[in-house]
């Protein structure tokens, strides 16, 4: 059996060995008269040795080389000057120059001297990059080194990859302003945190190991609602919530808080990610837009549209619990010759002063509307007919005795109303507007500033 690994000149590195001379290769095998089963373990270690994935080589205290397999050849190859390698320190002396120095003071009888120290070949400037090999060297005994070789370019290329685009990510989770990353475990204690938690919650270094319930106000949620959203992440793959969130000022503001699972964690301690994000802005933006959207100009009272929708909605849950639902109609009275006597921007003033009146008459859970020019309503919820129009005098009485103060004028005014509640047998909202209506109209008949009721 030839093993055959060229070398190149006339060098006694072990480049042949004949098992049938009996090798005098140092280190593999001792010679002598082998047997057969000596023959065959001595020709399946070279064949082990010959198909080795990594570059082997056997070399003396001074680096002389006496045996190296053909990977090993071919690593060291680019290496050697003259032809072949012959002494591991001089083929390695630009790239490992250490390495004679490492081994001569490596003063145990036998073991490990280095492992995987990366070897940087020819590192000229090529896009590729330079090719990489890992070195191990092991003394063997007093006279025997061996260096263990493996081409490890490709996997060195992708640590770089991987470092640039952590970096990346680093850079970018540091230097975003509005969120903040926070790694919490199974049981919802914050693990680890990025730069941007400062920004975000004003929170320092010293939040380790506390529940997320930190970023919470007291009382919106309970611990074992933080660890359902936990479980609710491990069923969907995402928790989102959106809400009033604290700061470590105990200042609050609006934000929106997502929770992810962190992939292939499964025995480390950090097990979720948790970013928050403060959205107070978008949140006065919508509100804004929901305002202009729902809201009457004039008197900050709701539209039409929110009246109706708000009228749906009552119609809606009052289906799932029968409770009597009251609709108060109401006009202005001859609101023309207000217009007319003291101008129109004493009739606005007029109709923000009767929106004042109604919101300090009426009920929170009440919704109030303006309707159309100088007449409005109010939906009471809960509220039957006896209590509707007792409302309905309180705030006809308080219009009528409390006039418009507008430019040195005490502008008076008086209100129309008409009231109905819902009965069994009417199928939808517009027909109690119609009642209320009605009956508003039927109080203009009789002379105006009174309210009636549908009868
Ligand atoms: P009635 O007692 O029968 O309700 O008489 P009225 O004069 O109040 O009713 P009419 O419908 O004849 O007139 C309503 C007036 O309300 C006409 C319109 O110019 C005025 N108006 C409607 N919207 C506004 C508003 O936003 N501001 C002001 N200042 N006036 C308005
Ligand atoms: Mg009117
Ligand atoms: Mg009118």
């Amino acid at each position: 059996m030839n093993l055959h690994a060229e070398a190149g000149q006339a060098q006694p590195r072990l480049a042949t060995i004949d098992v049938n001379e009996v090798p005098g290769a140092p280190g593999i095998a001792h010679a002598g008269a082998m047997h057969g089963t000596d023959v065959r373990e001595y020709e399946a270690l070279l064949q082990f040795l010959y198909m080795a994935p990594a570059g082997l080589v056997q070399l003396g205290a001074d680096g002389a080389i006496s045996m190296l397999n053909p990977l090993a050849a071919e690593l060291l190859m680019p290496l050697s000057q003259d032809g072949g390698p012959s002494n591991l320190f001089d083929v390695l002396a630009l790239v490992a120059p250490d390495l004679k120095l490492l081994c001569r003071n490596f003063h145990a009888p036998h073991g490990q001297i280095c492992d995987a120290v990366r070897l940087y070949l020819h590192a000229d400037g090529t896009a590729r990059g330079p090719q990489v090999l890992s070195l191990s060297m092991l003394k063997l005994d007093a006279c025997r080194l061996m260096a263990v070789l493996n081409d490890i370019t490709a996997q060195d290329r992708r640590e770089r990859q991987l470092r640039n685009a952590d970096a990346w990510l680093n850079a970018i989770m540091t230097n975003i302003t509005n969120y903040a990353l926070v790694s919490i475990d199974r049981r919802g204690r914050i693990e680890s945190w990025n730069d941007s938690i400062g920004r975000v919650t004003g929170y320092g270094h010293d939040i380790k190991g506390q529940p997320y319930a930190l970023f919470y106000p007291a009382g919106a949620t309970a611990p074992a609602q933080l660890l359902d959203r936990l479980r609710e992440t491990d069923e969907n793959g995402w928790s989102l919530d959106e809400g009033v969130h604290l700061r470590a000022d105990g200042s609050q503001f609006w934000g929106s808080s997502m929770i992810s699972p962190l992939p292939g964690r499964p025995d480390e301690e950090a097990a979720y990610c948790l970013i928050i994000r403060d959205i107070s802005d978008n949140r006065d933006a919508s509100d804004s837009l929901r305002k202009a959207a729902y809201c009457d100009h004039l008197t900050g009272l709701s539209n039409r549209r929110a009246f109706f929708e708000a009228a749906e909605l009552e119609l809606m849950r009052r289906k799932k619990a029968l409770r009597p639902v009251a609709l108060i109609m109401l006009d202005a009275d001859h609101f023309k010759a207000i217009n007319d006597r003291y101008g129109h921007p004493a009739g606005d003033a007029v109709l923000c002063q009767l929106a004042a009146t109604m919101k300090a008459v009426c009920r929170q859970v009440d919704v109030l509307a303006r309707i159309g020019g100088e007449e409005f309503a109010i939906i009471l919820p809960s509220v039957g007919l006896a209590d509707a129009f007792a409302v309905a005098e309180r705030l006809r009485t308080e219009v009528e005795q409390v006039p418009v103060i507008y430019e040195q004028h005490a502008i008076a005014c008086t209100i129309s109303l008409g009231v109905a509640v819902m009965e069994e047998d009417m199928s939808g909202f517009e027909a109690l507007i119609k009642r209320a209506d009605q009956a508003m109209y039927e109080a203009k008949h009789q002379g105006r500033n009174r309210t009636r009721i549908y009868s």
